[in-house]
């Protein structure tokens, strides 16, 4: 028999939880057609309801449901990072709480890993039930990520999927603080097989990404798998110079012909403002690299544990 960890990361997801187990318990019969075993592993990201309370009352009649719980937020990919290294399974897949990751999908993963697939992963073709606004800078951002970064990063791919353990360790062996999982997913590489599906609105509870959330979480995944940045930082700059370079010779030549009447402080004002504006933003590129590596360099853990079992 083997064994599948599911990794479940939740924030506050009180109602979900035993409905996920539910939901998840369904296809049980199937995945032991197969001598496939079920380990679950709910991951309470600093919830702040009674989530870690359901989990516990999941395992008191089932023991194979295991918890590890956050001592505060900090944030689905530190989650994801923990079930992954709490997992013993010889595959393991994650899901989120709220079923929008269906779990009827997964025999239909494990015939792909049985065709010699390293990694099952999910993407959803459609973005039904999002506010326009949202996809259409989630659009803008994967369109981006293609032109600015080497690692493959998909369009609508879900976090949903199913991964031998090569590949779990691959990805524990990134110890990175700055974690973009979509990123480090193409980043590790092998052999991925993509389903895609439908988008599923959320059962219970609601989204905790907004707008803004979303923002930043793009602009770390740039920071974090381009550096594109800083060459467009320094491209500027070559361009400033050469524009400056021919502009002196301009005035030289044209103060030795026409001599130097006093005027052309508008000009000049224009000139400082822009370049000082162009300076700033690039040095504000550079900051951000540089309080990435702050943050890493400061090498702290990438989560708390508060209670585990
Ligand atoms: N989640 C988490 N920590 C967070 C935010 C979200 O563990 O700080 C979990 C959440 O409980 C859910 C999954 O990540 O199981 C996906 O979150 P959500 O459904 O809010 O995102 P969406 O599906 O809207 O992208
Ligand atoms: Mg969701």
């Amino acid at each position: 028999m083997k064994l599948l960890s599911v990794v479940v990361p939740c924030y506050n997801e009180e109602e979900n939880v035993p409905y996920f187990y539910e939901e998840l318990l369904k296809q049980e019969d199937k995945l032991k057609e197969r001598g496939i075993g079920l380990e679950i592993i709910y991951i309470d990201d600093g919830s702040k309801d009674g989530t870690v309370r359901e989990v516990r009352k999941l395992r008191e009649k089932d023991e194979r449901v295991h918890l590890v719980s956050f001592s505060r937020n900090f944030g689905k990919e530190a989650a994801i990072y923990a079930g992954l290294s709490k997992a013993k399974g010889d595959y393991a897949v994650m899901m989120d709480a709220d079923l929008q990751d269906p779990p009827a999908l997964l025999p239909e993963m494990f015939d792909y890993i049985d065709q010699g697939y390293d990694s099952v992963a999910t993407r959803r073709v459609t973005r039904k039930g999002e506010p326009p606004i949202r996809s259409f800078f989630a659009r803008r951002f994967y369109a981006l990520m293609k032109h600015i970064s080497k690692t493959e990063i998909v369009d609508g791919a879900r976090d949903y999927r199913l991964m031998t353990r090569q590949v779990v360790d691959a990805i524990l062996s990134m110890k990175e603080y700055n974690r973009f999982t979509k990123g480090i997913f193409g980043w590790v590489g092998f052999q991925t097989k993509w389903l895609e599906y439908e988008n599923i609105e959320r059962v219970k509870g609601e989204t905790k990404w907004n707008f803004w959330k979303l923002l930043l979480y793009s602009l770390d995944g740039i920071m974090a798998f381009s550096t594109m940045p800083l060459a467009i930082a320094s491209v500027l700059g070559i361009v400033f110079c050469i524009f400056a370079f021919l502009l002196i010779i301009f005035i030289v030549v044209k103060t030795l012909i026409y001599g130097d009447p006093v005027g052309g402080w508008p000009s000049l004002v224009c000139i400082i403002s822009l370049v000082s504006g162009v300076q700033l933003f690039c040095l504000g590129i550079v900051g951000q690299y540089m309080s990435k590596m702050y943050m890493e360099v400061k090498n702290r853990p990438i989560y708390l544990v508060k209670e585990e079992f």
